[in-house]
């Protein structure tokens, strides 16, 4: 099993023929290594573009920024994890700080879109993060940890274990500013131990990204951390050379 991710969130970004051109240049000149899996996540509109792209190579897959936790109905505007796999996702990302912050999505809301996400077959990125004040309030700790223990209330043990995490400070998040690999590590370390608590042994196995202006200048630092198994990377896996320099770190 691959054990780095690389996964790119374009938010709402890259139009289809965007997404196409983009994902060409990565198709041409990426070439699977075998110690890493690099992961899409377009808009919805651009979803087939980028599943038609990967469906040759076993290392590169497709996921969807978002999911509604009812599989259907009168949800105008919302997509379902059922219709997110039918068109050819295999991942979502849960909890993302965008959707918390601007969107006021809830504890409790992600923890049904994370059951919602293995009911229909997709694999959940669990996003968790502090703000700037509850940093400066030392309670990065609580926070990152009630955060994942509310996403994953409504899953057994065994799903979690397949599940993956990533670590995405709110105030890195397109700001330029970078968790420092120690702090990074910090975090990283605690959240395995919750991980192991929940899920035991099996929860020893579970990628825990780390998101936050990642480029292709802090990449090998920040993976060289102490249980940094990849990176969530937006605003830097928007442009196909710098994303390359970033898949090929390390
Ligand atoms: C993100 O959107 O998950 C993210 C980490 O963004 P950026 O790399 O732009 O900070």
């Amino acid at each position: 099993m691959p054990n780095l991710i690389f996964a790119a969130n374009w938010k709402m970004n890259q139009a289809p023929a965007d997404a196409a051109a983009f994902m060409r240049t990565f198709t041409d000149q990426y070439a699977r290594q075998n110690d890493r899996r690099v992961l899409f996540f377009p808009s919805a509109v651009a979803l087939h573009v980028v599943v038609q792209a990967v469906k040759e190579r076993a290392d590169l897959e497709a996921g969807v920024q978002n999911i509604h936790w009812e599989d259907k109905g009168a949800f105008t505007g919302e997509t379902s994890g059922s219709l997110a796999r039918s068109a050819g996702a295999r991942h979502v990302l849960v909890g993302h700080s965008e959707r918390r912050h601007v969107f006021g999505e809830t504890d409790e809301e992600t923890g049904k879109k994370v059951v919602a996400a293995f009911r229909a077959g997709l694999t959940p990125t669990i996003c968790v993060g502090e703000t700037l004040s509850q940093r400066e309030a030392g309670e990065t700790l609580a926070v990152v940890t009630r955060q994942l223990r509310a996403a994953v209330a409504g899953v057994e043990p065994s799903a979690v274990a397949t599940a993956i995490v990533a670590y995405e400070p709110v105030w890195a998040i397109g700001t330029g500013k970078t968790a420092t690999p120690a702090d990074a590590r910090d975090v990283h370390v605690a959240i395995r131990a919750e991980l192991r608590a929940i899920a035991g042994e099996r929860g020893a196995a579970v990628p825990i990204l780390y998101g936050g202006s990642v480029n292709r200048s802090n990449v090998d630092a920040l993976l060289a951390a102490d249980e940094v198994g990849g990176v969530l990377v937006g605003g830097a896996s928007l442009d196909a050379e710098q994303w390359l320099a970033i898949v090929r770190s390390s």
